[in-house]
């Protein structure tokens, strides 16, 4: 097979990257994915109960970036998205992320902003520049909103101390002392109406001149493809034979349940309405159980039907190979990264980009972005290489 792109990866990177490719320079491209669908760590697929969940993870989309939501509405309509976050602990739900409605039920009495903002000044630890996850949440909170809330659920996920981890890690969850309990900031917070998947199937339908492998690994099917250039969003240190270390990444086991409108029914005092097992989107576990939350996606995903699934989900430590979830956000794990990108600059051939390629945490909308300015990249590129050709 002869073709101008070869793309490895058929996750919202690959998938961007391909649609414009094939529509704006008229290139031919083959996607290869060792997974059996579309969309990557996105995907969402009908359980065998007939209960949309999302395979790797819970997906809440958001942004504040226009282009890239009016890029998407190309393939899906968006669903408004209410992305509630409750925490169990002490024996009881409590709201999070951490708000007036908080210190409410720790007091166990109504009371203002400005008690709660007297309460955080007497118990906040003072530490002007924080250097680490601990230190910047009881810099703001003190240490027993920080015991209750964080901690153990930072050293569940990473299996390190919040201490050892960089301060971004925590510092990306909001602490307001007014009643806002929305656990993320961006302005547009939406799903695809019909799930991800649908949205990726209706990208590859707009795309053209393009073919789509499943089952594929690179390394296997390399030799039998004949490419002008390789986009690689896979994971760089695997590309590299590992020559330079196995990067650090955190992994996870996902455990679904089924629960029929019988057995709902008897929780219905506590999911608060029927056909619903918990009262929210997600609930955390910062302290109880292996597991760190579980995820109800049926809050969000608007399906009508009177049975759920939940899904557990247990951090693991990742294995050469295995399933590589998060990058490690500690000290050493970007000089690590470091010595591919360095190796990768030397490769003229190849484009690596998305999250495994570029060892970087990337929500959605950022890794749509990084595509959409990438495909402006290698346009222009290609367009200077054919000039020279020519
Ligand atoms: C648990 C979890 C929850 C998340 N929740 C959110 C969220 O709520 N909101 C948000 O905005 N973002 C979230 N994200 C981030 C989101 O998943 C990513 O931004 C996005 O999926 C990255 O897309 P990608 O194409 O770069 O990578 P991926 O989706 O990982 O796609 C890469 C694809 O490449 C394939 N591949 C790799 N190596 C090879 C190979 N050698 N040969 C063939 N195929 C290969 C893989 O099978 C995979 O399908 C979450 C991530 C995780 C892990």
């Amino acid at each position: 097979m002869n073709v101008d792109f070869l793309i490895v990866g058929a996750g919202f990177t690959g998938m961007v990257l391909a649609e414009r490719l094939s529509n704006e320079l008229g290139a031919s491209c083959l996607i290869v994915d060792r997974r059996g669908h579309l969309g990557g760590n996105a995907y969402d697929e009908y359980d065998d109960h007939g209960v949309l969940v999302h395979k790797y993870g819970p997906h809440y989309f958001r942004t504040d970036k226009p282009a890239v939501r009016d890029y998407l509405g190309r393939f899906t309509e968006w669903r408004p998205a209410h992305y509630q976050i409750l925490a169990w602990t002490r024996g009881r739900y409590w709201r999070f992320p951490i708000n007036l409605n908080t210190f409410e039920q720790l007091i166990g009495r109504p009371a203002t902003e400005e008690e709660f903002k007297a309460h955080l000044a007497s118990v906040r630890v003072p530490i002007s520049q924080p250097a680490n996850s601990e230190e910047v949440i009881v810099s703001q909170v003190g240490w027993e909103l920080y015991e209750m809330f964080f901690k153990g659920y930072t050293q569940k996920q990473w299996r390190k101390s919040p201490a050892e981890l960089d301060a971004s890690v925590c510092a990306r969850i909001p602490i307001r002392t007014n009643r806002d309990d929305r656990y993320l900031r961006e302005s547009f917070q939406a799903i695809p109406a019909a799930g991800y998947t649908r949205m990726f199937e209706r990208m590859l339908a707009a795309c053209q001149r393009t073919m789509v492998l499943f089952h594929a690994d690179y390394h296997a099917v390399r030799q039998h493809v004949s490419y002008r250039k390789l986009i690689f969003t896979g994971a760089i240190d695997e590309y590299y034979d590992y020559r330079a270390g196995v990067l650090p990444y955190r992994s996870l086991r996902f455990e679904r349940e089924h629960f029929t409108a019988e057995q709902l029914a008897a929780r219905q005092a506590v999911a608060g309405k029927a056909g619903f097992w918990q009262p929210a989107l997600q609930v955390n576990y910062p302290n109880e159980f292996d597991y760190t939350r579980i995820v109800e996606v049926k809050h969000v995903t608007g399906q009508t039907c009177d049975n759920t699934t939940i899904v557990r989900e247990y951090p693991l430590d990742y294995q050469r190979g295995g399933e590589a979830y998060y990058p490690v956000p500690d000290a050493t794990s970007p000089r690590q990264y470091q010595a591919y990108a360095e190796i990768a600059a030397r490769d003229p051939h190849v484009y690596f980009a998305g999250r495994l390629a570029t060892y970087r945490y990337y929500n959605m909308d950022q890794v749509v972005d990084a595509a959409l300015s990438l495909a402006e990249q290698i346009k222009a590129d290609w367009r200077a290489g054919a000039r020279r050709v020519a």
